[in-house]
């Protein structure tokens, strides 16, 4: 037995539910009960009772071979498979019969969402036909990392940066937004992971129930918006330069941009979506449908414009210091330029 997202289940036509969007990748996972203990994590051993969630999704159980019966019989449903795991015994194991049955089945490439803890399993698994694995980080914060997740970022980041020069082009990870680091602590490691070619896809921390931090609230969507035109911008290639300055409270204060800089860039390039492995969207994992809509699944035809000037609003509130604006270098000394 294994668990399917309930998105991803519906499109493979194993539950009847309504969907405001379709997920592009289909969503599995594998490991029993998880031996981590993450403060934000629904998954997490001190989690009591319903273990069916990750984020705000549900993830019922699905037998193995009705999963692979489904994926033959929907040729062309999704983009990508993606693999969540919880840290459990056997989980490795696991993944290297499922895989290949999987991507026989379905033809399409594979992401593995494990904590490879040596390079020999990242071996194994790209052999079994992986195309990306993904090693959470999730927190960005040092100070705050022995707390909400356990272990030390400088530990996560070494190992992901390890593996992302020992494989390149093949390492993804996982920022949660929220978790109470600074933008300055979240941009600094997004620049230090691009640099190093990981891909960074960002998540926007949602309350889970009955874990420690059922009761803290999600993230400043002007927060999480700066961070996401950053790694848009990073992403794109474009060769644009920035430079980053901070603000009180570890504030991004301005990317040394024009306001009508900024704003082409995003009308060029929506960064407001999903950002991921190709072909992910997760629908509404960190949103509830008609809420703040931190990552969109796709772009909002209807809505684009109004969610960019609600950006560009949300910066001058904010007190951000756009190129133009002649204020660009009160933050001297605090400067950080990336091309
Ligand atoms: S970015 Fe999406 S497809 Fe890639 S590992 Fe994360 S959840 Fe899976």
């Amino acid at each position: 037995m294994m668990r399917a997202s309930i998105g991803t289940l519906a499109v493979l036509g194993l539950r009847n539910i309504h969907m405001s969007a379709v997920p592009t990748t289909a969503y599995l996972m594998t490991g029993d009960r998880c031996t981590g203990d993450c403060a934000y994590c629904g998954q997490g051993r001190s989690v009591a009772g319903d273990h069916n969630y990750l984020s705000r999704v549900t993830w019922p159980e699905v037998r193995e071979e009705q999963l692979i019966a489904a994926l033959t019989a929907h040729p062309g449903a999704f983009r990508r498979i993606c693999f969540q795991t919880t840290a459990s015994r056997g989980v490795l194991r696991q993944l290297l019969l499922l895989v290949p049955r999987v991507r026989q089945a379905s033809g399409l490439p594979v992401s593995v969402s494990y904590r490879v803890t040596r390079d020999d399993e990242a071996d194994q698994l790209f052999a079994a036909g992986v195309e990306r694995i993904g090693i959470a980080i999730d927190c960005c914060s040092e100070s705050l990392y022995s707390s909400v997740r356990g272990g030390r970022l400088a530990e996560s980041k070494a190992l992901v940066t390890h593996l992302a020069a020992r494989y390149p082009g093949r390492i993804t990870t996982h920022l949660i937004i929220g978790l109470g680091e600074t933008e300055r602590e979240a941009a600094e490691l997004i620049l230090e992971l691009r640099r190093c070619g990981v891909l960074v896809s960002l998540f926007a921390f949602t309350p889970v129930a009955r874990t420690r931090m059922e009761h803290r609230s999600p993230p400043a969507l002007i927060s999480y918006r700066k961070l996401q035109f950053l790694v848009g911008v990073l992403d794109a290639g474009g060769g644009e330069v920035l430079d980053i300055t901070y603000g009180d409270g570890g504030r991004i204060r301005s990317f040394g941009l024009s306001e009508a800089r900024m704003r082409s860039m995003v009308q060029e390039q929506f960064m407001f979506v999903t950002h991921g492995c190709a072909g992910c969207n997760r629908p509404f994992y960190t949103e509830a449908p008609g809420g703040i809509m931190f990552n969109f699944p796709s772009v909002p035809g209807d809505t684009a414009a109004r969610e960019i000037n609600e950006f560009i609003d949300g910066l001058k509130q904010d007190g951000f210091v756009f190129q133009d604006s002649g204020d660009a270098s009160a933050a001297a000394g605090n400067t950080r330029v990336f091309r």
